[in-house]
């Protein structure tokens, strides 16, 4: 069976207020960050460096909350592009083609050339990486995802994720995308729900497969890019 990713409406006015307050931080934190790496350059104790290190990844999850809240709050205006994303699909697997190298997961991709959706680039990007980190997250170390693309008959292009990760109870399946539900230690809960927000605004759905033990599937189906003239029937 398989269950629509859907979330509660009130979320909007969770992340607005949010969101400016991350705009301000944002700032102070980088310098922060870049006064630690020039720490990191001088003689230091084992200990020293380890704490240093420490601050650097506590402050990267901070700027990756941020980010997810940004994004949550990104104003709805149209500056729609046509998108090849054949080649954004293969650009979010390079970006999280290291951290799948550092946890022995193979992935695998069959996508047809040239599917073509109208949208925001980076936030279509977003889902992508979101989705492709928490199938990496599911697996933990050797495994596989299977990354698959193609156009269906009916006007939607359809994109499914695929991981052999621990997968998700019923129970678990209709959690997902409500804001803050995380099983991770260091989790922050947003990055489904900002994965639904974006396909949705785009006239797609998320929909999502999953047996515990064996592993989940997650199918991203947006509209498939129109010409114009194709819209014309006399
Ligand atoms: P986070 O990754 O920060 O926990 P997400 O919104 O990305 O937040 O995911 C929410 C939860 O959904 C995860 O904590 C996990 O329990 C579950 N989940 C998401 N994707 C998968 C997957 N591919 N396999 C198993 N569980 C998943
Ligand atoms: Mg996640």
């Amino acid at each position: 069976m398989k269950q629509e990713l859907m979330q509660a409406e009130k979320m909007n006015v969770v992340s607005q207020l949010a969101a400016s307050v991350a705009h301000e931080i944002r700032n102070p934190m980088t310098s922060v960050r870049g006064f630690m790496q020039l720490l990191q350059k001088e003689e230091l104790t084992k200990d020293q460096q380890f704490y240093i290190n420490i601050s650097i990844e506590e402050l990267d999850r901070a700027q990756e909350i941020i980010n997810q809240y940004l994004a949550l709050a990104k104003p709805q205006i149209d500056q729609y592009e046509t998108i090849d994303l054949t080649s954004l699909i293969q650009q979010s697997i390079d970006v999280m083609q290291s951290y799948a190298i550092l946890n022995s997961i193979h992935i695998k991709q069959e996508v047809e050339s040239s599917l073509e959706i109208e949208g925001l680039k980076l936030e279509v990007q977003q889902v992508f990486i979101n989705i492709i980190k928490n199938a990496i997250e599911a697996i933990k170390s050797d495994g596989e995802i299977e990354i698959a693309g193609r156009k269906l008959s009916n006007g939607f292009i359809s994109i499914q994720i695929k991981d052999n990760g621990v997968g998700m109870t019923k129970d678990q399946i209709k959690k997902l995308g409500s804001p803050y539900y995380s099983t991770k230690e260091k989790g922050t809960g947003l990055g489904l729900t900002v994965c639904h927000q974006i396909v949705k605004q785009m006239g797609g759905r998320i929909l999502i497969k999953s047996e515990l033990t064996k592993g989940t599937c997650f199918t991203i189906n947006l509209p498939a890019y129109k010409k114009k003239e194709e819209g014309y029937t006399p």
